[in-house]
């Protein structure tokens, strides 16, 4: 059997989700290992606010953005995995140096952040580590339009799903009463019209929402045939998109979505004076 490190063992690698977006939304453990920890290696999307919680840390950016073009990235194809490859490196180099390392990930780690590439890495180095949960993308999305995942009865299953593959086709289909889907935001009508060859009936509800969980969060409100409208508005940002039963507004909903001229649900939520 595994053995699992648990929190009080003097695990010297924590990778700890930051939350997908201001600082406050990292866990109480999460704060506490950055509050140790000597090094930092940390993702593009965290919040900078975040290095006010280890201040003498050693921050390492090591997002994918600030890896591209690497001196020694060879040309063309290769590239994405050179950067995951010096990551795993950076982090076992860090761990053996005998400093306490905390590796920060967008949201939680365990959802769509290579995190079983660098739990192996620690494992072929005999490296023991601890994961720290984080809130992902598609739980700040329901949390800022305030509509459940879940609902009773009508919706009992949610699917995290990235539509990119690894070669970078858009595939799509249809898994759960609801379905999150990360990584699509830059093609949008193509995952319209995959999701309606998937079977998902055209009405379906589809809610768009970008830079969820930060105080510019967006949201706009589709249906699957429509869901192309929302490209213009996110443009350049990261979104999640949830389809099928949770992304529906629930009875009475305060906070209203739109598809045309939206603005940030942070001042929408406002309440009238
Ligand atoms: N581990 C992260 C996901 C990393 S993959 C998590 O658990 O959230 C990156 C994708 O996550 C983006 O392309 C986007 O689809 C989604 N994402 C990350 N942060 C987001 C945010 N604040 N709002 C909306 N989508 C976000």
């Amino acid at each position: 059997m595994t053995r699992v490190a648990t929190p009080g063992d003097d695990v010297r690698v924590a990778f700890v989700g930051a939350g997908p977006g201001e600082a406050d939304l990292i866990t109480l453990r999460g704060a506490a290992r950055l509050q140790v920890a000597d090094v930092v290696l940390f993702d593009s999307l965290a919040d900078p606010a975040l290095r006010q919680l280890a201040p003498n840390a050693r921050w390492i950016d090591v997002g994918k953005r600030g890896f591209t073009g690497v001196a020694h990235a060879p040309r063309g194809g290769g590239r994405e995995n050179t950067g995951q490859d010096t990551i795993n490196a950076l982090l076992v180099k860090h761990a053996q140096s005998g400093v306490r390392v905390v590796r920060l990930k967008g949201g939680d780690p365990s959802v769509f952040g290579r995190l079983e590439e660098e739990l192996e890495a620690l494992a072929a180095a005999g490296i023991e580590c601890e994961v720290v949960p984080g809130v992902t993308a598609a739980l700040a999305a329901a949390a800022a339009t305030q509509r459940p995942l879940t609902r009773r009865g009508a919706g009992r299953s949610v699917a995290l799903t990235t539509a990119m593959t690894k070669t970078g086709e858009l595939v799509a289909g249809r898994h759960a009463d609801t379905e999150s889907f990360y990584m699509a935001g830059k093609q949008l009508a193509a995952l319209s019209r995959r999701l309606t060859t998937a079977g998902w009936p055209a009405e379906t509800p589809a809610l768009v929402v970008s830079r969820a969980g930060w105080p510019d969060q967006l949201a706009s409100e589709h249906t699957v045939a429509t869901l192309g409208d929302a490209t213009v508005l996110h443009s350049g940002r990261p979104t999640v998109v949830t389809v099928g039963v949770g992304a529906a507004a629930v009875q009475g909903e305060r906070i209203t979505t739109a598809t045309i001229a939206p603005m940030p649900l942070a001042e929408k939520a406002t309440p009238t004076p």
